[in-house]
């Protein structure tokens, strides 16, 4: 997403919402862009660190080493961040960082090398009351392990709230794992309580930790997964697959393919006639090109922006209903609040109390959405974000800033 994707659905929210020029300007505003050169072995490679918004609370977003990463794509990510963590309720502002990297190219030596290095560019800068960073795209858990070691090292305190998505040793939640797929679920069952059809099927784009474990708790809870594919290829069959045993041919084998179904490709897997196609894949996936084929009654955006902004408005005009990923996907954020929270006081909650709670969050995020879109008639999009807007300028005006 680069930042003139992000300024057209500003355009567009703000017309809508009929906001004022102080009310885009202070959206439209960075608080912090931070950018450092880290070297590793003679390369340079630029890094950042840039929040958003903070009116809510400390930045919250994750770390991403890619060979793409650029100023325009953090700046991009870190406002879309302040518009999910808004949405989702929680006292957070929108961040991100990133490092232009490639990291397939670097030994595991190097990887935590620049891991640290990172910490050390950019550690007055972060802090589970300042701003606090999380994975991301090849990011992981280790890699926070060794974020945190090396920030606690500098700081000479300990300090696990300054970072989510860690190992569970050192302060990580272990409902954080699956916390995405299972807000997609929620969400899944809220539109199916407001339809008439029950046996409902499913496509799933994408196997990995997103479109697996959506896959898994659609299965057992014995509803009709189709279809699910991953960066391979797909498999179709319409009475229902075992997912767990597609899950166990995906362990040995490397791809679902390999089960023994019609096979089916990427392209396909789009274009099937079903009542949810869950896409937890890429972004860009539904776009111009094959908007027209698309024959799913119901959309849940699992991955973040797999369909494009001229193809969002086809398929709103086309009565396809589209649930966005600011919505659909928040459950991992929430998830990182739940974390953050146990970090600073010290405690841990029991699991029951996590899900309730989860639960009842993305139920009440979902109907707020829901009901600005059937008042007003726009798609879940636009309701998503006036509402996520709404509260960030609130915020901005409780502290008299506009
Ligand atoms: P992942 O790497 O675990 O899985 C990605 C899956 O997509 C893999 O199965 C891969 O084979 C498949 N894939 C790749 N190219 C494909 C293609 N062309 N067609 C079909 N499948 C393809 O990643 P993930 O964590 O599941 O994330 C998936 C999406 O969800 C991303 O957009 C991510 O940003 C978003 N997301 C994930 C989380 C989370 O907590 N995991 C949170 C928010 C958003």
């Amino acid at each position: 997403m680069v930042f003139e994707n992000v300024s057209s659905i500003l355009k567009r929210v703000s017309n809508y919402m009929g906001l004022s020029e102080s009310e885009i300007y202070v959206l439209s505003s960075f608080k912090r862009i931070k950018r450092e050169e880290i070297e590793l072995n003679g390369n340079k490679y630029p890094a950042w660190r840039i929040v958003h918004n903070d009116a809510l609370g400390p930045g919250k977003g994750g770390i991403r080493f890619h060979p793409n990463v650029s100023e325009d794509e953090v700046k991009s990510l870190s406002f879309w961040m302040s518009i999910k963590n808004s949405l989702a309720g929680i006292p957070f502002g929108g961040a991100k960082g990133g490092v232009k990297v490639d990291p397939k190219t670097l030994s595991p030596e190097e990887l935590e090398e620049l891991s640290r290095k990172y910490i050390r560019a950019f550690h007055d800068v972060i802090g589970e009351n300042k701003d606090v960073p999380a994975p991301d795209v090849y990011t992981n858990p280790t890699i926070m392990g060794w974020m945190l070691d090396e920030y606690e090292k500098i700081k000479e305190r300990h300090e696990p709230g300054m970072i989510t998505g860690k190992p569970i040793v050192l302060g990580g939640c272990k409902f954080r794992g699956t916390s995405t797929s299972k807000g997609g679920f929620i969400i899944f069952e809220e539109i199916l309580s407001t339809i008439e059809k029950k046996d409902v099927t499913i496509a799933v784009q994408g196997f990995g930790n997103a479109g697996y474990n959506f896959a898994k708790m659609a299965y057992d809870e014995g509803y009709k997964v189709v279809a699910v594919s991953d960066s391979k290829g797909g498999i179709y069959d319409e009475n229902g697959l075992n997912i767990d045993e597609v899950k166990k041919i995906k362990s040995e084998k490397g791809t679902v393919i390999e089960f023994d179904a019609q096979k089916i490709s990427n392209k396909e897997i789009l274009e099937l006639d079903v009542d949810f196609l869950i896409l937890a894949a890429l972004e860009n996936q539904i776009t111009e090109n094959n908007v027209e084929n698309i024959k799913a009654r119901n959309i849940i955006e699992l991955a973040n922006g797999p369909v494009t902004p001229e193809a969002d408005k086809r398929l709103f005009e086309r009565g396809i209903f589209v649930v966005p990923d600011i919505l659909a996907n928040s459950g991992g954020v929430i998830g990182s609040y739940f974390e953050w929270i146990q970090n600073k006081t010290g405690g841990a909650f029991e699991s029951s109390y996590l899900e309730e709670r989860f639960e009842k969050m993305m139920k009440e995020n979902y109907s707020k959405v829901y009901e600005v879109y059937k008042r007003d008639g726009v798609d879940m999009r636009t309701a998503a974000y006036s509402l996520a807007i709404r509260r960030i300028l609130d915020a901005e005006k409780a502290r008299g800033r506009i």
